[in-house]
């Protein structure tokens, strides 16, 4: 029998932690790194990475995956650019504790976002938990419990505060949740029925994270004009009910705004000088994407939009119109934009998804740039249409544009902001780093080569410039070829 299961000879290995890299072979054993440096010793397999990077598996900390695990286990989308981690359950959006309000939450919508759940095979988080389990994805899961679906389940759609009642209730799932496992609670205050939740309530819940020692993630109320108060809005919740804060996919939306995450990031930095663990997300695209509902009120487009700069990207029956902007789909429909956004909506059972034009490169480069900022895609796995590339290419295109091509920060930084940094901001024990005694989550690519593919036209591109990618020692992408490998295991907070 062979010493080592695996063996990676002679890459340069990128250890997650920012050190430069190093040459070194890397050695596994029952899923774990087990040597590391000059190994001598025979395995079953062989990888040779001379002339390759050899990293921690990529640690995607923004996903909407929840039912695509249950849906396409393999997750290629996410496998194919050396995402060998996914955490679930964000910007308030899932799909447990579910009752007939959750089914008609999707119905209402949100599963143009998360996909279409075949049965609600389950009630409580944890049961949902073990459906994903019984899935066997081929990365690892985490997950956050869901606010906005927490809410719907307790108190439906209401807009008021919760009664003594609900509030408990509402504390009680997340109680379950936690103890079942999750990193902590999310919330999307841009959306229905996040919004109609004021501060004090999420403080309250917050304490119950705190007790599980997890962490508050925001979909922060307002990305616009509202940017800075709601920053402010998301420390303070974490202040005072003691948990650490990530804001989620940090933005400074709409022309208007654009700059303002000058203003934004010295919040957060005065916030961490404070005491208060701040952190943040941001995917590397000058595009947006989420429910094309959640940029109406009242059934029409919110003013601060151009129709020109939103692109539907998918929709539940009428697949001609993905991939075209809303000017065009009003005129093809002979109605003002006006009339035509409600009436797709209608027409589509709430369920579409658009793409809207709406950063500054400028803002983007400064976050990503922030030593707190990690990578996340915010991924929508739409099963059809045109899904915002970053669903397919956001690490890549990382590597590719900011690390190779603009060198905005140095290829190790870089990774660091995939491994180590999302690995203990969301407490994943011993993932995010190739050493002794961690996972082996790997990924081999090649620096001076990876690419994303995918683009706003034709999103559904796997990148370019990745040789292997390793899920717990076993292999489940070789150049290109993605399997069904059931690899990954299901992250629980320790
Ligand atoms: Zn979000």
């Amino acid at each position: 029998m062979a010493q080592f299961d695996l063996l990676v000879r002679g890459g340069n290995v990128i250890d997650g932690t920012g050190a430069p890299a190093r040459t070194a072979d890397v050695a596994v054993k029952d899923g774990r790194i087990v040597a590391l440096g000059e190994v001598n010793g025979d395995a079953d397999r062989e990888i040779d990475a001379n002339g390759w990077w050899v990293a921690p598996g990529f640690i995607d900390v923004h996903c909407h995956d929840d039912i695509a695990l249950l849906n396409t286990p393999s997750l290629d989308f996410k496998t194919a650019q050396g995402v060998t981690t996914v955490v679930c359950g964000n910007c308030g959006l899932g799909a447990a504790p579910a009752n007939e309000h959750v089914k008609e939450f999707f119905a209402r919508g949100i599963e143009g976002v998360l996909g279409p759940v075949k049965d609600f095979s389950w009630s409580t988080i944890g049961e949902f938990y073990d459906a994903v389990r019984e899935a066997k994805p081929a990365p690892n899961v985490a997950f956050l419990v869901p606010h906005g679906t927490l809410r719907v389940s307790t108190m439906g759609w209401e807009h008021r505060d919760p009664t003594d009642a609900e509030l408990g209730k509402m504390k009680d799932h997340l109680a379950e949740g936690m103890a079942a496992g999750a990193a902590g609670l999310s919330t999307g205050l841009m959306y229905v029925p996040g919004a109609f939740a004021k501060t004090e309530e999420l403080i309250e819940l917050n304490r119950v994270v705190a007790e599980y020692g997890g962490l508050y993630v925001s979909h922060i109320r307002n990305e616009g004009n509202g940017l800075l108060d709601s920053v402010r809005e998301a420390i303070r919740i974490g202040e005072e009910a003691g948990t650490p804060v990530q804001i989620s996919h940090h933005k400074a939306s709409g022309r208007d705004n654009w700059g303002l995450t000058k203003e934004s990031l010295p919040l957060i930095d005065a916030a961490r000088e404070r005491g208060v663990r701040v952190t943040m997300d941001a995917y590397p695209y000058t595009a947006a994407s989420t429910s094309l509902a959640a940029l109406t009120r009242n059934g029409r487009l919110v003013r601060a939009l151009d129709p020109h700069d939103v692109m539907v990207a998918s929709v539940k029956y009428q697949h001609e119109y993905e991939g075209k902007r809303l000017d065009e789909i009003a005129d093809i429909m002979d109605l003002p934009v006006e009339d035509a956004v409600p009436k797709l909506l209608a027409d589509e059972d709430q369920a579409v998804v658009a793409v809207m034009f709406i950063m500054d490169e400028a803002d983007v480069r400064r976050v990503l740039q922030h030593p707190q900022c990690m990578i996340g895609s915010d991924g929508i796995p739409s099963p059809t249409g045109k899904p915002h590339p970053r669903l397919y290419g956001t690490f890549p295109r990382v590597l590719e544009r900011y690390v190779r091509n603009e060198k905005l920060f140095s290829l190790e930084e870089g990774v660091r902001k995939m491994t180590q940094l999302p690995a203990k901001t969301f407490m994943l024990a011993d993932r995010g780093e190739v050493r002794e005694g961690a996972w082996a989550d790997i990924v081999i690519f090649d620096a001076s080569t990876i690419a994303e593919q995918s683009t706003y036209d034709e999103p559904r591109q796997y990148p370019t410039g990745i040789s292997h990618v390793i899920v717990n020692g076993q292999v489940v992408v070789e150049n290109g070829q993605v399997s069904e490998i059931p690899s990954g295991q299901f992250l629980t907070r320790p």
